[in-house]
């Protein structure tokens, strides 16, 4: 099995504004550079950053895509689309309307669930570690490197940026951790897609629902119920598509659902950071 390698580190900073904001780095180890995806604001101005570079393994998988796929998620993704120009009427026009779906409106909905980072709340309403769908199974992983094939020809290729989880077909969906509706409608690939915003550029996705349940501003707290599991969008059978976000670009998970990682990585960190800044310039205490 062939991996490919990603180097990837979060670290927390004290921002101007007293709480801690998130730097994400990520870089292909084959290139020579690492790329820092951080708030413009703080671009050419932010402070050395002490990091250790993790090695991460990816998984490359196959997915078969075959007419009565197709038939099914194409005709109802560009109906819920209008701006998107496809032709949907012959099996031949379905399967290059798919390679636009997954290639071009994959890249537009991403850019649209990365423009939400802006709108992140400057404060943590999260107290908790990030909680996975109960009694979940684990079908993909974030980053899987995805060949498309049809009949015996690869069509395309693509990563996946989540984990898909899957129960029970209309299986209730909670919140992952408590936050704020910053968005809740259809879109594209994710088909019904609701985001929470924890604060601090923390954000989770929930997509394919059966349907929508919430609206943007809602205060969701974490264990809610949002809505149920469904095949809207790109979605090959009943499941939920999770995806934790941090600044806008996709991160794994599994950390975010483990209470001491939390802890150790990010809580602690901007506590520490909180106290120093509260403390800094203050007159030495009498002796
Ligand atoms: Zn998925």
């Amino acid at each position: 099995m062939r991996f490919c390698k990603l180097i990837v580190v979060a670290i927390v900073v004290l921002t101007s504004t007293g709480v801690g904001s998130m730097y994400y780095l990520a870089g292909q180890q084959a290139g020579p550079a690492i790329t820092i995806a951080a708030p413009a604001r703080f671009i050419g101005r932010a402070p050395p950053i002490d990091h250790k570079p993790c090695v991460k393994r990816f998984v490359d998988s196959n997915i078969p895509i075959d007419q009565r796929c197709l038939d099914r998620v194409v005709p109802a993704i560009a109906a819920a689309t209008p701006d998107l120009k496809i032709d949907t009427t012959s099996p031949e026009g379905r399967l290059k309307a798919f390679l636009e779906i997954n290639g071009n409106l994959r890249k537009k909905n991403g850019d649209i669930i990365a423009s939400l980072a802006a709108n992140s709340a400057p404060r943590m309403l999260w107290r908790e570690a990030f909680a996975q769908m109960g009694n979940s199974q684990v079908e993909s992983r974030v980053a899987d490197r995805r060949a498309y094939f049809f009949g015996n020809q690869e069509i395309d290729r693509q990563v996946h940026l989540g984990f898909d989880l899957a129960t029970v077909q209309q299986a209730p969906v909670h919140a992952s951790n408590t936050g704020t509706v910053v968005f809740a409608d259809y879109l594209g690939i994710y088909g019904n897609c609701v985001v929470l915003d924890p604060g601090l550029g923390v954000q989770t996705l929930y997509a394919h629902l059966s349907s929508i349940g919430v609206k943007v501003g809602d205060t969701i707290t974490k264990g809610q119920e949002l809505d149920r599991t469904g095949i809207t969008g790109l979605a090959g059978g009943d499941h939920l598509h999770f995806t934790i976000l941090l600044q806008g670009v996709a991160v794994n998970p599994v950390e975010w659902w483990d209470a001491h990682w939390l802890q150790d990585r990010v809580t602690r960190k901007i506590a520490e950071a909180s106290l120093a800044r509260a403390t800094a310039g203050r007159p030495a205490p009498p002796r």
